[in-house]
């Protein structure tokens, strides 16, 4: 350990310089941040992870901090680290700043990126929404996707970034699998689990083990066990623009799980070789531990901000990349996180941006600077998980037994119009707002219901999971739904019982079932519906709490916990009308004529019944009725 004064450090040392590799015809050069460094030297290799360097050369100190290295020629496709001298002793790391990198991450690559892109890339554009709460994410993990043979994806693709630009795949049912069921759902946007470089999968056998890839190794290039050659530094990252590509091309955007809350190992790690102690938090001489995954980024010091903005503008500049959601953001400082949303907005003015407003443990950060859901509205154009939502929906998440809105619980009727008008006390405008009743942690909504509501009926349970997702859509804000949801998705574990974090099991678990969308097709095509019914209509899609207030109705409680909630502009007014007891319910309509056209099993434009006075809802679902202003001033 260095002894240092981290205030001087900023006041001293921090620059705006462009860091890491710039590749010119003629010359290539290096450069990296270690003020403290007492020498620098690159290490330059033939290949990503075997030999003795071909050449190693000193760095030189080009002011605040900086070293650089110029070398004659262009050296694309050349591997390198460098050496880090501190106290004497010498340590090789990979820069942190590498946009490319061989097996493993084990040293990073010079290569000229834009020689990576694929045919038609330049007509590759950013998704633009004309307001946050039009998008309707759905959220899935890269080798979870395709990696189970009923994807109908060929088996040397099977788990790969490849996956997503095949069209046309099937279930063994013949129902579109894959990219095809996406755009077949309607959804806007695809987020991704961490596709940047993770450090607990081994890239030679990835069949080996399994990983979510929360534990970050390398912030700036893909993962190597996502692309169809790991050893080939350019594949992953070709393969990965294909992706980016392929979605576009069909109107849907990509959103980057992105893990700046800590890095895989301290010890060790890309960050803690250039500069001792710097990029983490301490206390007591002990490394913080807010992420509860043994570290705590820095956010708050100048170079640490400039790294983490560095490598988002990175992501969505050369990879075009949609959007961001940040895994424990209040880990990170509330002025880093407004920086990152000024940034990326100089990019792409809509990029899409949201978080988990929580740790994972205390951050040795004051606690009036975290990016936390309690100081939603110092930050700029980002939105938050909405966890008390998703819990009064289904239950308490950490309680198995807890039981919700949809299960039971009707006492949270309030709860839950306060969800469907987005009225949370953090958020300000819907569009802080994230909705979402099932995401990779935690027990999928199927297994939540069959561990909570265990006396009921399959065909209630059914009901519940569809009620549950269709108040989500229903819901101003910003939906998510994981991937498979709306197929039911399950986790089973042998032993009878379902799992809470797959973060590492293996494949039988973590996989898409494709074959459940043929047994529970009718689910998804009833969720299909709510995201077209959604998407056909502003009122479900409102842009600000004072939108919301000036054009919605919420009637007068009743003991059973029934909603019946009228939104209006001044073309067209919906009566949502929700009953979650497990007895069909009559409800009083407002004078006229109103046309049905979402009930608990079909979603239509054009009305499935006309009905004036009074409406019998079926159980534990929701209706959505309709009927035009002009017809009643006509
Ligand atoms: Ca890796």
């Amino acid at each position: 350990m260095i002894h240092y004064s981290l205030e001087d450090i900023d006041s001293s040392y921090a620059c705006d310089e462009e860091l890491g590799v710039s590749l010119y015809s003629d010359r290539t050069v290096f450069r990296v941040w270690a003020p403290l460094a007492e020498a620098v030297e690159v290490n330059l290799y033939e290949s990503g992870d075997e030999g003795c360097p071909l050449f190693v050369k000193p760095m030189t100190k080009v002011g605040r901090g900086v070293w650089q290295l110029e070398l004659d020629g262009n050296a694309d496709g050349i591997f390198y680290t460098y050496t880090y001298s501190y106290n004497g002793e010498r340590t090789e790391g990979v820069d942190p700043y590498a946009r490319a990198a061989g097996i493993n991450g084990k040293r990073g690559c010079v290569l000229e990126l834009s020689r990576l892109n694929p045919r038609g890339w330049e007509e590759s554009d950013f998704v633009s929404l004309s307001r946050p709460t039009d998008a309707v994410i759905a959220e899935t993990h890269v080798r979870d996707f395709s990696k189970h043979p009923s994807s109908g994806i060929d088996s040397a693709d099977r788990g790969l970034f490849r996956a997503f630009t095949v069209t046309g795949s099937l279930t063994p049912g013949g129902l579109p699998s894959c990219l095809g069921h996406i755009r077949r759902m309607g959804y806007t946007h695809v987020h991704l689990l961490p596709i940047a470089d993770y450090g607990r999968l081994d890239e030679t056998c990835p069949e080996a083990s399994y990983n979510w890839g929360y534990d970050p190794e390398n912030y700036n290039l893909p993962e190597g066990s996502y692309s169809s050659d790991p050893y080939d530094p350019r594949t992953r990252i070709l393969e990965l623009k294909e992706l980016v590509m392929s979605l576009h091309k069909s109107g849907i955007g990509v959103i980057m799980d992105v893990v700046y809350n800590h890095t895989f190992k301290l010890d060790g790690s890309a960050l803690s070789k250039a500069f001792p102690g710097y990029y983490y938090r301490y206390k007591d001489g002990k490394p913080s531990n807010g992420s509860g995954c043994g570290n705590e980024i820095a956010s708050e010091r100048a170079m640490v901000r400039k790294y983490i903005v560095d490598s988002l503008c990175f992501w969505a500049r050369e990879y075009k990349i949609d959007g961001f959601r940040f895994d424990l953001m209040a880990v990170l400082d509330i002025d880093t996180m407004n920086e990152v949303s000024r940034r990326l907005r100089e990019i792409n003015p809509g990029v899409l941006l949201y978080g988990e407003g929580w740790t994972g443990g205390a951050i040795a950060l004051d606690g009036k600077s975290s990016a936390s859901k309690a100081n939603a509205g110092r930050l700029d154009g980002i939105a938050f998980f909405n966890d008390g939502y998703r819990d009064a929906l289904k239950g308490e998440t950490f309680v198995d037994a807890a039981v919700g809105y949809v299960s039971g619980n009707h006492i949270l009727r309030d709860r839950i119009v306060d969800g469907l008008l987005g009225r949370e006390k953090w958020a300000d405008s819907p569009s802080r707002i994230v909705n979402y009743c099932e995401a990779h942690d935690n027990l999928t909504l199927w297994d939540k219901l069959a561990v909570s509501a265990v006396s009921c009926h399959e065909r209630d349970r059914k009901k519940m999971a569809r009620l549950a997702m269709a108040l989500v859509l229903l819901a101003q804000g910003i939906p998510l739904l994981q991937l498979g949801q709306e197929f039911l998705r399950s986790k089973p574990l042998e032993d009878g019982g379902f799992e809470h974090n797959s973060y590492a099991s293996p494949d039988s678990v973590n996989s898409l079932k494709w074959d459940m969308l043929d047994e529970n097709s009718e689910d998804a095509q009833y969720i299909a519906g709510l995201i077209g019914y959604r998407k056909r209509h502003r009122l479900l899609r409102l842009g600000s709490s004072e939108e919301v207030q000036t054009r919605s109705y919420v009637a007068d409680p009743s003991a059973e916990g029934t909603i019946m909630l009228r939104l209006f502009d001044d073309s067209e007014e919906l009566l949502v009308l929700v009953n979650p007891i497990s007895r069909a319910k009559i409800f009083m309509l407002p004078d006229g004529e109103w046309e049905v056209n979402i009930t608990d099993c079909c979603v239509s434009e054009s009305p499935l019944a006309i009905c004036c006075e009074g409406m019998f809802v079926p159980p534990i679902s929701v209706m959505v009725l309709k009927r035009y202003r002009w017809k009643r001033s006509g």
